[in-house]
């Protein structure tokens, strides 16, 4: 598909869901690569260490249609882990000994065997941590329990705000989405998520509203501490920020505005070699719905599958996965940029 097709797709609202057409602009962009940078800082090839975390994307189904969303998710989406699948990651986490399981989606939830697949995690000494996007909660009375739930089987919560305005959050994710967040932040709290003396952790994530890097993650969690407490009485633990990488919905709002190539230069002159040594990639193996292996969520939604002779979860074995090459793309600038990112926030 060549560029100026994009382009008229593009102006029509149509999407760029073709990951084929999303890597030809990565690979195109006419600045310096990501490979040429780890070269530069010695950095070259990336290797994973061991696996501390198992990463699983239990579907593309949600309740929610965000503009930056990187899965692509949302109501119409039918892709679903079934219990087959996560048969087969249990399998893994009990041979490898894993230390976190972190599922994801879509909304998690939304899988019709999340719950029984919690409840088998909880029997394991994993830590579980569950990516909600706090709105399913209250969105129907069969997840209103939820709460509960996670605090019965030692789960951390870990949820998107991008804004402690309404405004700003309502823009990214949906008319209607601060309130109803709010509403089950209410809840978590309620149920001892995030207040002091607990171990329920209950965490916040932050990404940018438009093409610019995180500000400072320490400063901006204090601003939001303050802001919820003082305007809604709602307590947490931490706020990660998480850079907006150039893939998917936000790739496609770079180029609807003809941002892109701004952003990937800022991502590009912000490179920094330290959070090269804390990349999630190193550490974590991501399952993707139907069980193929992938380097970090990123990859999955790019359908850059493992360097590797092992593909899926079925095939899994310890030894041929770990210090595998790491597969990587010009879209991983997001993650060395400024203070680095990953799903655990900012690097260094
Ligand atoms: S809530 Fe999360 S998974 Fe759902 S559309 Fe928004 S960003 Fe995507
Ligand atoms: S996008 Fe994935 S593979 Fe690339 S640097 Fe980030 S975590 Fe690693």
């Amino acid at each position: 598909m060549s560029q100026s097709v994009v382009k008229s797709l593009l102006a029509r609202g149509e999407r760029i869901s073709d990951t084929k057409v999303q890597l030809k602009y990565l690979s195109d962009y006419p600045g310096k690569s990501f490979d040429m940078a780890l070269k530069e800082s010695n950095d070259y090839p990336l290797k994973a260490g061991n696996i501390e975390t198992l990463q699983i994307n239990l579907g593309k189904m949600c309740n929610q249609v965000c503009e930056h969303c990187h899965v692509d998710a949302g109501p119409d989406r039918k892709e679903i882990m079934t219990r087959e699948t996560m048969n087969a990651c249990l399998k893994v986490i009990d041979e490898v000994g894993v230390k976190i399981v972190d599922l994801t989606g879509g909304a998690p939830e939304m899988n019709p065997d999340f719950e029984w697949l919690v409840k088998e995690l909880s029997k394991r000494k994993v830590k579980v941590l569950v990516r909600s996007n706090l709105t399913i909660i209250v969105s129907n009375k069969k997840y209103h329990h939820l709460p509960l739930f996670f605090k019965e089987n030692g789960v951390k919560v870990i949820s998107s705000l991008p804004c402690y305005t309404e405004k700003n959050t309502d823009s990214q994710r949906g008319k209607g989405v601060f309130s109803r967040s709010i509403e089950a932040l209410h809840l978590l709290n309620e149920v001892g998520y995030g207040k002091v003396g607990t171990e329920m952790e209950l965490d916040l994530v932050y990404n940018p509203g438009g093409p610019s890097l995180p500000p400072d993650q320490l400063s901006l969690e204090k601003d939001y501490k303050q802001r919820l407490k003082e305007d809604f009485a709602i307590d947490f633990n931490h706020l990660l920020t998480i850079t907006n990488l150039p893939i998917s919905r936000f790739l496609e709002s770079l180029l609807r505005s003809e941002r892109y190539e701004e952003y990937m230069n800022k991502l590009v002159e912000a490179y920094n070699p330290a959070a090269v040594k804390g990349l999630m990639c190193l550490s974590t193996i991501s399952v993707g719905w139907d069980g193929q292996l992938y380097d970090c969520d990123f990859n999955q939604m790019l359908e850059l599958g493992v360097a590797s002779p092992v593909k899926t979860i079925n095939e899994f074995m310890g030894q041929e996965i770990q210090n595998r090459r790491i597969v990587t793309a010009n879209h991983c600038f997001g993650c060395t940029a400024g203070s680095g990112s990953g799903c655990g926030g900012a690097i260094v």
